[in-house]
């Protein structure tokens, strides 16, 4: 599926509507430059289980875990990270087995992504807002 939106509302929005269709265990890949809006896309996914504050970049900390709603929402950053094996020490793979991981930057570690993820790509369009936001591996 291909979105355009306009807002990071817009975005947060789309990620909610795709909150609806995924259910855990699943990896989200967010692929997209520095600015594209991997975290805001983040935001609004977290906003569809009640999480609403606090869903910021853990780029210095790898990984942020949130949970609500029964659902343990797995945010990671790897754009600071060189060695996969750091990754696996801090528990990635209970993580991606156990609730719904989105993770910033994967390009690097796609040999860690299990083959059934769902790829995010957020790239900009016209205008400082608009952002065109592809959707692969979805469900619905
Ligand atoms: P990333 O995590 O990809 O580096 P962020 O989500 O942290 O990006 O930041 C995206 C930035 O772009 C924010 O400052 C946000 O306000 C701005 N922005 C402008 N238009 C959009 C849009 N349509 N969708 C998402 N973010 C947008
Ligand atoms: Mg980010």
């Amino acid at each position: 599926m291909k979105y355009i939106s306009h807002s990071p509302n817009e975005t947060e929005e789309i990620a909610r509507n795709l909150a609806k269709t995924v259910s855990a265990p699943k990896v989200i890949c967010l692929i997209g430059d520095l600015g594209a809006g991997k975290t805001a896309f983040t935001r609004g996914f977290a906003s569809a289980y009640g999480i609403d504050k606090g869903v910021s970049s853990p780029t210095f900390t790898l990984q942020h875990r949130y949970e609500a709603k029964g659902m343990r929402i797995n945010h990671y950053d790897l754009y600071r990270l060189t060695d996969g094996d750091e990754l696996l020490d801090i528990g990635f793979e209970e993580d991606i087995e156990t609730g719904i991981s989105l993770i910033e930057w994967p390009d690097a570690f796609m040999s860690l992504m299990p083959e059934n993820h769902i790829t995010v790509r957020i790239t900009r369009g016209e205008g400082i807002d608009e952002r065109i936001i592809e959707i692969e591996g979805a469900e619905a």
